[in-house]
């Protein structure tokens, strides 16, 4: 028998202590990616799911805040594919058509297709816009299904013997000390870790409805209204309700939303309502992903009503980052 220790390999010598703040997809999906690599994942939270905005999202692939920034077709495409490929009923994910629906004169425009894998998008002619808008698009996205989803990306990094720690994090410098990297997607909670008032909420209420109509999704990203089939609901949205920190629904905007999603589509009406939410999500005018200077500290928050589409394209560019830090 040979009992000489046995020389560590190359990937425990490149291995590192990493601390992920925050436990919702963007926090999630860059550990996942980085326990992948075989680094050592603590994600430390105030919550987790399913109390965190990433439970309260429809949550479906669409570049929402991001089009400003051009960084977020690749963020956005990358995301798609890891969706795309990962698709089941263990994940939650599924490929749904998605009718786009759009008002003229409204300044909605066509820049999110640009954001897409190429040639997805069809225009629908001939008076196929829904009832009351002027065209419409036709496309398939990723669904993904927060209430599946989630448990099943923490049950894959447990497996990757991440650990998860519940912990308010208050001084981001102090922890630094304790890890090779720590990654910060604490989103709105980075307005006090960070001192950072670039990022504001922006409230997003939906209506559950019994789920069974429709079977693809309806989006009107201008009004903003929205239909989502999920297993378990169908969720009809929405608002978008800037610096509003309240996550309470409120009753005249939940009928609202009903109203405009009746118009729309008629077989929606008579449909049992079974719930209601709210959200807060974490908009900040662009995403901030960087390693800041001088320390050991990525920063990936502010992803506003865009944290599905973003999330693995993010986490990539934050596993090239752990890479070449020292
Ligand atoms: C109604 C609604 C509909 C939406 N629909 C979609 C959609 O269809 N598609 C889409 O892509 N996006 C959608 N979104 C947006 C999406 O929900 C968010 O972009 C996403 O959830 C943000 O994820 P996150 O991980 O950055 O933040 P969060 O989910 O908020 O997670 C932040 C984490 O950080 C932790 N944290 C914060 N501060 C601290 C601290 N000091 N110490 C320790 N932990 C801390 C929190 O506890 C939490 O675990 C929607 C949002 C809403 C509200």
């Amino acid at each position: 028998m040979d009992f000489c220790p046995r020389a560590p390999t190359f990937a425990a010598i490149m291995s590192k202590r990493i601390a992920v703040i925050g436990a919702g997809i963007s926090g999630v999906s860059t550990a996942l990616l980085l326990a992948e690599k075989g680094h050592q994942l603590h994600i430390i939270s105030k919550s987790f799911s399913p109390n965190i905005t990433s439970n309260r999202a429809a949550a479906f692939w669409f570049p929402y805040h991001v089009r400003n920034d051009k960084r977020g077709i690749g963020w956005c495409r990358t995301a798609f594919e890891y969706f795309m490929a990962h698709t089941g009923e263990e994940t939650g994910i599924s490929m749904k058509k998605i009718i786009k629906a759009v008002k003229n004169n409204t300044g909605d425009d066509d820049s999110w297709v640009e954001f897409m894998p190429p040639n997805q998008v069809k225009l629908l002619v001939d008076g196929a816009a829904p009832k009351g808008y002027d065209k419409a698009y036709e496309a398939h996205v990723p669904l993904i299904e927060t209430q599946i989803f989630l448990p099943w990306i923490y049950k894959q990094l447990e497996a990757k013997n991440a650990a998860f720690i519940q912990q308010e994090v208050t001084d981001l410098y102090a922890l630094s000390k304790d890890y090779d990297v720590v990654i910060n997607c604490s989103a709105l909670g980075a307005r006090t870790l960070c001192n950072d008032t670039a990022v504001i909420p922006v409230r997003g209420q939906v209506v559950l409805l019994e789920p069974g109509y429709p079977e693809f999704i309806f989006l009107d990203n201008q009004t903003p209204a929205y239909v989502v089939p999920r297993k378990d609901a169908t969720i009809v949205g929405g608002t978008y309700e800037e610096n509003v920190y309240d996550e309470r629904t409120e009753e005249e905007s939940l009928k609202d939303i009903l109203t405009r999603a009746y118009s729309v589509l008629e077989g929606l009406e008579g449909r049992k309502i079974i719930g209601n939410w709210a959200g807060l999500r974490p908009y900040r005018p662009t995403v901030r992903l960087e390693l800041e200077e001088g320390t050991n500290i990525i920063h990936n928050y502010g992803h506003g009503g865009s944290g599905y589409t973003l999330s693995f394209g993010c986490a990539e560019d934050v596993v090239k980052l752990v890479e070449e830090s020292q």
